[in-house]
């Protein structure tokens, strides 16, 4: 399969925004992801953004971010308490939000929800991700859930097997209010890369999978 590589601008380091509804959703949604572009390019300027948190949640949150982070110099990590399961009532200020984070940054590549994800904290940060940069790659990831969302996403990124494995265990390590949750497990994470990893035939054999709803082909002319 051909690969399409990222062509990022020369003069400066990339950009990258992670944003997630909920304090454990980059990382389970494309926290292999992270790792792999981190370690292709150490120098990004990442945004890591999470919209609600509470509690013990909010410091899970941060030693997540922390974690996955970890060596790169140039990163803001903003962590919002909007209130999980109450996006849609919430979404004026919510949006305000993300105004503000339009004003912070200019990403390359945003990282969001799928706009047709079922839960609906997911889909409000996926709506107002595409209405708020206008003119930017987003990428939709996936998160495995009860709902039984999950489709047929088009844009894959091969992870390998230690980048799988870390994120597993840091998923695991640091997110100890998901335990009493049946779903939460390593074979939930692992399960969903592998099929991914079929899908796009990754060496590793893993891999996460994206929604793409524009990309540019070829340079400007
Ligand atoms: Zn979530």
């Amino acid at each position: 399969m051909l690969d399409f590589c990222f062509n990022f601008p020369a003069n400066r380091p990339p950009r990258l925004m992670f944003i997630g509804a909920h304090c454990d959703d980059i990382e389970i949604g494309c926290g292999g992801t992270v790792i792999e572009l981190l370690n292709r390019y150490p120098d990004a300027t990442v945004h890591w953004v999470v919209l609600s948190s509470e509690g013990e949640r909010k410091q899970e949150a941060r030693s997540a971010a922390n974690a996955m982070l970890r060596g790169v110099r140039d990163r803001t990590v903003t962590i919002k308490e909007f209130r999980g399961a109450y996006f849609p009532s919430e979404a004026p200020a919510i949006k305000d939000c993300f105004e503000e984070l339009k004003q912070m940054a200019s990403p390359d590549i945003i990282f969001a929800h799928n706009r047709k994800d079922s839960h609906q904290d997911h889909r409000i940060v996926g709506e107002l991700a595409w209405n708020t940069f206008r003119d930017h790659v987003i990428l939709e990831y996936e998160i495995p859930k009860y709902d039984g969302d999950l489709g047929a996403p088009s844009v894959f990124m091969p992870v390998s097997a230690a980048a799988m494995k870390r994120k597993i265990a840091l998923l695991m390590r640091v997110f100890k209010t998901q335990h009493n949750k049946r779903w939460f497990t390593p074979e939930t994470f692992q399960g969903l890369m592998r099929l991914r990893g079929i899908e796009c035939n990754a060496p590793s054999g893993y891999a996460e999978a994206f929604y793409s709803r524009k990309l540019l082909l070829g340079g400007a002319t």
